[in-house]
């Protein structure tokens, strides 16, 4: 008897999908076997096979939404924003594979010209997260596809169904069966396909820790495409500004959508000491005003639970460890039900912290450190091995320009909130937070590799220094000044 890998409802505990653990060995073949008759189609009909996915996916988007919801627990309202970027995600797709790997053609003097043309990889692995179990394996697989690599995707063992669903959708949409493979399993399956050999790449959607093992990994195969986009431990910095209010909002959007289980949420606020209690008060206030809920419940919930109670557990814990060791708790985080992983916001000053961890705490949980001045909280900001996403709210232009040229992240916002990143954008981050490979627009770039050619429709050869004249009277086969 094969594994089996069971997925649960994290609101209810309920179970909601089962399937056996995939062969990799096997899926591999079928994947290595069909990415040259995929590569071999005008780049048209791969668009046109994507595009129909869209399609479906629009077709589908309740039900494809309602199971998001379900297994990742997050607010159906948002599972359907989800849904709505991975239709979107084939046009996006589309225009940058043309903007970003176009083909280019220079003609030279009598018949020659150099080309510049992409080839895909081949064989892809695509690994997932659980948080956007959808919208992000999607950021990778529609551009690899569209590029002419045959997909090998194992979504996160959190969220299988959600994944099975996609790859229904694109099969239903014609994208051929053996040119996508569904991979289910957890770590130890993803381990088995990150070192197949007979993969030509890997790109991977989840937490530091195992883009590191495979960064590790991936070390002795240099010829092998590796994306890593990781973690963040993201700083928001809120200066001078009238508008407290406005700046609260934008502080628990960075911090608390999604229940934090986004990358881009933000983990740290930064702010001016003077206009600290005026602030923390609205986003106190604020935060007491979210409701915390089931996915589907009504009034709609602004947070559903996080992922599981090993998930919860790990939070509460650590919120626990950080009031410990000198943290200032400004608003609890609890366990509203017993036995399921609902968390309420939980807000901590870790100003007195000698020694704050630097690590992604993947929830409702912000950790508050006061400054004195600017400088000081640029260098706050940038207090992290991580490097994904950083807002400044409030000051001026010029402090803006300041934040832009110091702050080191991949994405650096001003009176926006740290999240919400735009998919006509390239999306990734510095440090531990990924391997300049970035995704969304510039995903294009890592699924086909560029190959330069120099050619000639007529065959016409010479060497035009070095030779001695012939001795048989004839006249030299090259002359002077003909290269
Ligand atoms: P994870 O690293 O635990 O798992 C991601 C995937 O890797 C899963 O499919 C998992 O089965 C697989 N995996 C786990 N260990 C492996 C190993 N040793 N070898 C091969 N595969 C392995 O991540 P997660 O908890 O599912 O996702 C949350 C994390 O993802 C957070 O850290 C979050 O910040 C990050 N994330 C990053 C981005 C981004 O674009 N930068 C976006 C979303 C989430």
């Amino acid at each position: 008897m094969s594994e089996e890998l069971l997925s649960f409802e994290p609101a209810t505990g309920e179970s909601l999908w089962r399937g056996p653990v995939s062969r990799v060995d096997d899926e591999v073949e079928i994947a290595r076997r069909a990415w040259p008759a995929w590569a071999a189609q005008a780049v048209t009909f791969r668009a046109e096979a994507l595009r129909r996915f869209a399609d479906r996916v629009k077709a589908e988007a309740e039900t494809l939404a309602d199971l998001i919801a379900r297994e990742t627990g997050k607010p159906l309202w948002e599972a359907r924003t989800e849904v709505e970027s991975v239709a979107n995600k084939v046009d996006i797709s589309v225009k940058a594979y043309a903007e970003r790997t176009p083909n280019r053609r220079i003609e030279g003097a009598m018949g020659l010209r150099n080309a510049v043309r992409h080839k895909p990889h081949g064989a892809l692995a695509v690994l997932g997260p659980y948080n956007f179990p959808a919208h992000l394996p999607n950021g990778h697989i529609t551009p690899a596809l569209l590029a002419g690599n045959s997909v090998l995707f194992k979504p996160s063992e959190k969220t299988p169904a959600t994944g099975a669903k996609l790859v229904e959708l694109f099969h239903s949409a014609g994208v051929p069966n053996e040119v996508l493979r569904l991979v289910i399993g957890g770590p130890a399956t993803g381990r088995e396909l990150a070192s197949h050999e007979g993969i030509d790449g890997l790109l991977f959607t989840g937490s530091a820790r195992t883009g590191l093992a495979l960064s590790r990994q991936f070390a002795s195969t240099p010829g092998k495409m590796l994306a890593l986009e990781m973690g963040g431990n993201n700083p928001i910095v809120v200066w001078d500004t009238a508008d407290l209010r406005a700046a609260a909002i934008l502080v628990v959007q960075s911090a608390f959508l999604s229940a934090g289980q986004r990358c881009t949420n933000a983990r740290r606020l930064i702010i001016k000491d003077a206009l600290a209690d005026g602030l923390l008060e609205e986003v106190k206030s604020l935060a007491n005003r979210l409701i915390v809920d089931h996915p589907h419940a009504d009034p709609a919930p602004y947070m559903g639970p996080v992922i599981d109670n090993e998930a919860a557990d790990g939070l509460t814990e650590s919120f626990l460890v950080l009031m410990s060791s000198g943290g200032q708790v400004i608003r609890h985080m609890t366990r509203p039900q017993a036995g399921r992983p609902f968390l309420t916001p939980g807000i901590i000053d870790v100003t007195a912290m000698a020694e704050r961890p630097d690590i992604e705490l993947f929830g409702p949980l912000l950790q508050v450190i006061r400054v004195e001045s600017f400088e000081a909280a640029i260098a706050e900001a940038n207090n992290t091995a991580f490097g994904l996403s950083a807002a400044l709210i409030g000051g001026t232009p010029q402090l803006y320009d300041q934040f832009w040229a110091n702050a080191r992240a991949g994405v650096i916002n001003w009176n926006r909130p740290t999240n919400g990143a735009s998919s006509a954008a390239p999306f990734g981050g510095i440090g531990l937070s990924g391997n300049h490979r970035p995704s969304a627009f510039y995903a294009a770039d890592y699924c086909a590799y560029p190959v330069a050619s120099s050619e000639s429709d007529a065959l016409r050869a010479s060497i035009g220094v070095g030779l001695r004249d012939t001795q048989d009277g004839k006249p030299p086969l090259i002359r002077k000044g003909f290269l």
